[in-house]
Parts: C-alpha cells; sequence; structure tokens
C-alpha cells in the first residue's frame, strides 16, 4: 500500500470512529459535505504525522478520502484543460467530419463493438448549459447530440463517456482514461495515426492515461 493511500486509510478509520451513524446514513448523492472544525484539525494532526506538512496536501487527501467513502462526489478536475485541449489543439488537427443522424448512429453502433460495450441510442435535440450548446452521455445509455454539434469529434468525444459510464468508472467525467479512449476512437473514425494523436496529448500535457490508451488501441481492431 502507498503511503497516501495509508494515511487515507487512516482519516477514513477515524471518521467511522467519531462518527459511524453519519457515515451509514449519510445521503450519498455527491453534494459536498462539510466536516466539523474540530474533526479536520483532528484529521489535519493524523495526517502531519504521516509526514504531509503542506496543509494543501493534506485537505487534497482528506477530500479523496471522502470521494472514495462514496459521501463526496469526484470532481470533474480536468474538464476545463480538457475542453481547451479538444477545442484548441486536438480537433483542428484532426479531420472533423460533419455527421447526419444516421451516420452518427452507425458509427456508435460500430464503436460499441469496437470496444465492448453495449450500443448506445443515439438523438438529436437542443441542450443548453449557460446559453451555449451541449451533447450529453446519458447513463451509459443514450447519446444527446446538439443539431450544431454533429460532427465525428464530438461523437467521439460522448461516446468516451459513455464507455466509462458502461464500465462503472466512479468518475465518468474528463478523466486521463476519458482521453485515452477518445483518442483510440479518433485515430479510427478520422483515420489518423494513433501515435500522432498521443505525442499530441503528451507534448500539450492533455490528461491521458498512456498504457490504458495502448492498450486499448491493441486490442482495438482496425476498421
Ligand atoms: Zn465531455
Amino acid at each position: 500500500m502507498s503511503k497516501r493511500k495509508i494515511a487515507k486509510a487512516m482519516v477514513q478509520s477515524h471518521l467511522y470512529t467519531v462518527a459511524p451513524d453519519f457515515v451509514s446514513n449519510c445521503h450519498r448523492d455527491g453534494t459536498k459535505i462539510e466536516m466539523n472544525p474540530e474533526f479536520r484539525a483532528v484529521c489535519h494532526d493524523i495526517l502531519a504525522k504521516q509526514g504531509y506538512s503542506n496543509p494543501g496536501t493534506r485537505n487534497c487527501i482528506m477530500n479523496e478520502a471522502w470521494r472514495d467513502l462514496g459521501i463526496q462526489k469526484t470532481r470533474d478536475s480536468f474538464r476545463k484543460k480538457t475542453y481547451n485541449f479538444e477545442d484548441c489543439i486536438l480537433y483542428p488537427a484532426l479531420n472533423n467530419f460533419p455527421l447526419t443522424l444516421d451516420q452518427a448512429r452507425l458509427v456508435a453502433s460500430m464503436t460499441a463493438d469496437l470496444i465492448f460495450i453495449n450500443r448506445p441510442e443515439v438523438v438529436i435535440e437542443d441542450n443548453k448549459r449557460n446559453g451555449l450548446s451541449i451533447s450529453i452521455a446519458r447513463d451509459g445509455k443514450q447519446v444527446i447530440l446538439s443539431p450544431n454539434m454533429m460532427n465525428i469529434c464530438t461523437l467521439c468525444h460522448e461516446l468516451s463517456h459513455i464507455y466509462l459510464q458502461q464500465n462503472g468508472d466512479e468518475n465518468t467525467g474528463h478523466t486521463a482514461k476519458f482521453m485515452a479512449i477518445q483518442i483510440v476512437l479518433l485515430a479510427r473514425f478520422c483515420e489518423d495515426s494513433f501515435d500522432r494523436l498521443l505525442q499530441l496529448c503528451k507534448e500539450h500535457n492533455a490528461p491521458i492515461d498512456e498504457e490504458f490508451a495502448c492498450n486499448l488501441n491493441q486490442v482495438t481492431p482496425e476498421l
């Protein structure tokens, strides 16, 4: 077990000891919980004794500990970074061709077979977040494409979320694993080189799980 895992386990067991009812009755709905200051102070103490002298790191470990227990939602911490990388670097470097709904459905089915997931439904719907059109991957079952985002890159992006959702990943947001799946799909459907896309991610410090990407790329047959 790593030093950090041990430290996390220590604050978790402290929480179980002082507040067993809280842990078992807590609504695991992903709302950020507020721990009382005395309790936090003790946790800081525990972590400091484990050699974590930086309070920021200690907070980080505590948040991870609560997330692991399922009482605090995993933050989609790479979302902004991923969007920036996609919009400014990755998608412009690709042949991002437009799709009709029928084509999108065909690609979704082909992708599902390629990466061993259940075929999702694809629909067009105009959804907005903060006034901007968005596409959505819902419950591992449905890809909802915005009418003005009918293109291969958007579809591959949403299908990567579907993969994580179907495989029961705790974090189905824009993780390093998410990007790994995405570049495997983009390499296939944009007829680009997987190695080139991997290189692009690394050059621009985009979060990517390189090992997962290479493994998935290897087991995924050519189109
Ligand atoms: Zn996304």
